[in-house]
């Protein structure tokens, strides 16, 4: 039988270089227009992770030569107060990016603060107009943690056309639109979910598995199908602090022929593809 050499792809790595990418464009954006790019980001409450994410946002973009505007507003923040600070953003000619770092606390409807945001300014893809696009293979600003699947998985020049993926999760921000971006690279998707039934014998069919349910190392290495390409989304952690994924690596690995590790694989991507939106986006109001 033929050994499978198993590639473990380096998201850290990959999005290291886009950054390096980014800065060098946003050098010649300056240069062509006068002015730089810039994202706001806004942070309601004190949630430590919510912190923490909002931090490496605002670093990864000063770095880049981004200019980068930080809102932190307290918790007891009224949505009509948020809502304002959305339209004020949405005026600013110097913001072309707008994040709202989610969650937001209870009492304040995410859904209408999203939609509040201008589709043009959305660089985190989760307008209805920008999902809309998306499901209508239409240009548009796409969710960032699906399109740095995507990059990854173009790094390694794999064909996903007439593949089986199967896709793990069906939240707005990861399962449902990596499906959809899948689909238009021409795979036959299945998207799974808390009731798809025998998920096990649904993901030994995959040529593709993209894991994100958020249940740590969920996935075992005997449903990998030999050679398959598995990309592990989940973010867990363990009671001893540990940060593992949805899938069981060290099993896996001797399955798969493609596999992201967690840390250092999906995860700095995303950050990355924030990066790439909010040059997009100012790129687009020119
Ligand atoms: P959600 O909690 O919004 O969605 C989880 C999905 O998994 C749901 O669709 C749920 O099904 C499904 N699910 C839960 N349990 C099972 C099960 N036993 N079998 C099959 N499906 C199941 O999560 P997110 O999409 O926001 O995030 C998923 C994971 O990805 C998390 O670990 C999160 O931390 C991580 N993440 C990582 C990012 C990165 O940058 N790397 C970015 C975003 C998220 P149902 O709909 O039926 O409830």
């Amino acid at each position: 039988m033929l050994a499978i050499m198993t590639h473990i792809l380096d998201g850290k790595g990959l999005a290291e270089k886009i950054r390096e990418q980014i800065k060098g464009e946003v050098e010649v954006f300056k240069k062509k227009n006068g002015f730089v790019p810039g994202l706001a980001t806004i942070l309601v409450g004190d949630n430590p992770a919510s912190q923490v994410y909002v931090k490496n946002k605002n670093r990864a973009c000063m770095e880049t030569g981004m200019k980068s505007f930080h809102h932190f507003l307290p918790s007891t923040t009224s949505q009509q107060d948020l809502l304002k600070l959305v339209s004020q953003l949405n005026q600013n000619r110097e913001v072309h990016g707008i994040l709202v770092q989610l969650p937001l606390p209870s009492g304040i409807q995410s859904d209408t603060i999203l939609e509040a945001i201008s589709p043009e300014k959305d660089v985190d893809g989760f307008h209805p107009v920008n999902m809309g696009r998306l499901v209508l293979s239409k240009p548009g600003l796409r969710p960032c943690t699906p399109l740095g699947i995507l990059k990854l998985i173009e790094s390694v020049s794999y064909d996903l056309s007439g593949k089986n993926a199967v896709v793990m999760g069906r939240s707005n921000i990861v399962g449902k639109p990596i499906a959809l971006m899948l689909l238009e690279k021409n795979a036959t998707v299945t998207v799974c979910h808390s009731r798809t039934k025998d998920l096990e014998s649904v993901v030994k069919q995959a040529d593709v598995v993209i894991a994100a349910i958020g249940k740590p190392h969920f996935v075992k290495g005997s449903w990998i199908k030999k050679g398959a390409l598995v990309m592990d989304v989940g973010i867990n952690r363990l009671p001893d602090g540990k940060l593992v994924g949805d899938v069981d690596f060290e099993e896996a690995v001797k399955q798969a022929g493609w596999i992201t590790p967690v840390p250092g694989g999906v995860g700095p991507m995303t950050i990355a593809m924030l990066l790439v939106n909010t040059l997009q986006a100012a790129k687009n109001n020119m």
